[in-house]
């Protein structure tokens, strides 16, 4: 039988076992179409960089003697769909059977098995072995529950797959979670050692992009490029990891800072969505770095990573798969504005916001606490709609893929799924990004200003926004604290805030 194996930009999985099989018969078929770069506009590093690990990898397989087929952006016959191409290699090449490995997004998911009722041969989907779950194992355990709280998620994982345990019941060092002690702010020591970047000439590539004439946004250094592209590169990044960084990634997982774009974060995202290594690979790696090392890295360090990675990472999988379609068109709180101009080229008086939204123009990288607490605040506070709020994050960050970004941007970043992934909304007001940052100290604002001119922009907008959804979060208990502080204000000083914060939500570019 003659098969036709397709291999999407995100599915590079070196030991997928596809390649373990006999390859006499099979053709390997890899496209870059305008059908994946134009449904958002995409970041340059992220279209460079998905390109990149894309030639990688088929070249890996081409030297191994598999056949591959490779179209490029710009070649005559390709027709930047994926069902017409497809259509056309079958017809063209006489295939007798088309497989895929099953997409992580919705919309190809439904694309491809439109494309397969279509088909005049037979089809077959596989696992991309790459995840520790199934789309749907998440669903099943939280079967029957109301809440679905990642922490029992996390546990039930940890045991499952004897990660940090010391038996088959008992988490390593006494406690499942040091969430409590990955909260310290970094103010200059200890040293951060040099993210492990990479220089690559990717001038070939740009050119071929701005010749097929993709709009993107962000910037790039042609001969610069620093994001691992290939399985040798993630193994190396993965590494230097562990030996330079995991010793303090727990400590100062939430920090901020204006001259330290990574701080002890991995930089592995590109690596682990593109499935260039894996997640098992990742913790494995990690885990045993740390027991070999238990004399110098705390339990919290390693903690606080493998909780990203086995208990985040799946479950906002899980809740894609549980909760897709529908989701793409949550929003509970009905926002309706638009992002600012600000979003595109960083230009607000907004220190914290200048620079988070500078580095990811510039790197398209922001750290968790970037996106979720100063971008994705001041989006949420200033009531701007989600969809306005995916299509940034599905474009600027390199590592976006909607399964992942979807769930954290809509979910638990806008609230706009009404409470699903996050029990309260990620909202704050000036003082908590003083209390993580040094971003505050050079600002044009005043942090510890309510009110005036001078008065930092995310206090009138914090208490405007319980204030304006008090008949949403009013009743909720983890919100009782802010409802009551909310209740000691003076009336004149809250219709003071109310109008402030109106005008900063109506002309933002004056801020
Ligand atoms: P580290 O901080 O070193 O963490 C290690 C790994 O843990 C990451 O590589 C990632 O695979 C995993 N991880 C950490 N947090 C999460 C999380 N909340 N959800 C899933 N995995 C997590 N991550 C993406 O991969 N793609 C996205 O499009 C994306 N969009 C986000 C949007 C918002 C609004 C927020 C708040 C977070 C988003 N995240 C996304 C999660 C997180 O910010 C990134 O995974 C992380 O910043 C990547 O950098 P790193 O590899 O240095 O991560
Ligand atoms: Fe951001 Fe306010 Fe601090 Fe300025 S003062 S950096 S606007 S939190």
């Amino acid at each position: 039988l003659k098969i036709l194996r397709l291999i999407l930009g995100d599915q590079l999985n070196h030991h997928h076992s596809w390649y373990k099989d006999d390859q006499e018969n099979i053709t390997n078929v890899f496209m870059e179409m305008r059908q994946e770069t134009d449904y958002v506009v995409h970041h340059i590093q992220k279209v460079v960089g998905f390109f990149s690990a894309m030639r990688n990898f088929a070249d890996h397989l081409k030297e191994r003697d598999h056949q591959v087929i490779y179209m490029k952006i710009n070649d005559k016959n390709n027709q930047q769909d994926l069902g017409k191409n497809l259509e056309q290699l079958i017809a063209d090449h006489n295939f007798e059977k088309f497989e895929y490995q099953l997409p992580d997004e919705y919309r190809l998911d439904e694309q491809l098995k439109e494309i397969c009722e279509n088909l005049s041969i037979e089809s077959e989907a596989f696992d991309t072995e790459h995840f520790y779950t199934r789309r749907d194992d998440l669903e099943k355990f939280y079967e029957g529950k109301k809440q679905l709280v990642m922490e029992y998620f996390y546990r039930d994982m940890r045991k499952n797959h004897g990660i940090l345990m010391t038996n088959s019941k008992d988490p390593e060092g006494g406690k499942w979670n040091y969430d409590k002690s990955n909260r310290k702010k970094w103010d200059g020591e200890p040293e951060i050692p040099h993210e492990r970047g990479f220089r690559k000439d990717v001038s070939g590539i740009l050119e071929e992009i701005e010749k097929a004439g993709i709009k993107t946004m962000g910037s790039i250094e042609e001969k610069n490029f620093n994001w691992p592209t290939s399985r040798e590169d993630s193994l190396s990044v993965l590494n230097y990891f562990c030996k330079n960084l995991l010793v303090h990634f727990g400590d100062y997982q939430d920090a901020l800072h204006t001259d330290q774009d990574y701080l002890f974060h991995s930089r592995i995202s590109f690596s682990l969505n593109t499935k260039m290594i894996s997640p098992k690979e990742v913790i494995d790696s990690a885990t045993n770095y740390y027991y070999e090392h238990k004399d110098e890295i705390d339990i919290s360090q390693i903690e606080g990573f493998v909780r990203q990675i086995l208990g985040w990472r799946e479950y906002m999988r899980g809740i894609y798969w549980k909760e897709m379609p529908g989701y793409r068109r949550s929003n509970k709180l009905r926002n309706q504005n638009e992002l600012p101009e600000f979003y595109w080229n960083a230009e607000t008086k907004m220190n914290c916001l200048h620079h988070s939204i500078k580095g990811s123009l510039e790197n398209a990288y922001a750290h968790h606490i970037q996106r979720l607490m100063i971008t994705g605040n001041y989006a949420l506070l200033t009531e701007t709609h989600p969809d306005e709020v995916d299509k940034w994050y599905l474009g600027i960050y390199i590592d976006a893929i909607e399964w992942v970004e979807i769930t954290n941007t809509r979910g638990m970043s806008q609230f706009a799924d009404g409470g699903i992934v996050a029990t309260k909304p990620y909202v704050s007001s000036g003082s908590y990004i003083n209390k993580m940052s040094n971003y505050c100290k050079d600002c044009h604002y005043k942090v510890k200003e309510k009110l005036g001119e001078k008065a930092c922009p995310f206090n009138s907008l914090y208490w405007n926004f319980l204030d304006s959804n008090r008949d949403y979060f009013g009743d909720n208990q983890r919100m009782n604290m802010m409802y009551s502080l909310l209740d000691k204000k003076d009336p004149e000083e809250l219709e003071k805030i109310r109008k402030r914060a109106k005008r900063i939500i109506s002309h933002p570019s004056d801020f």
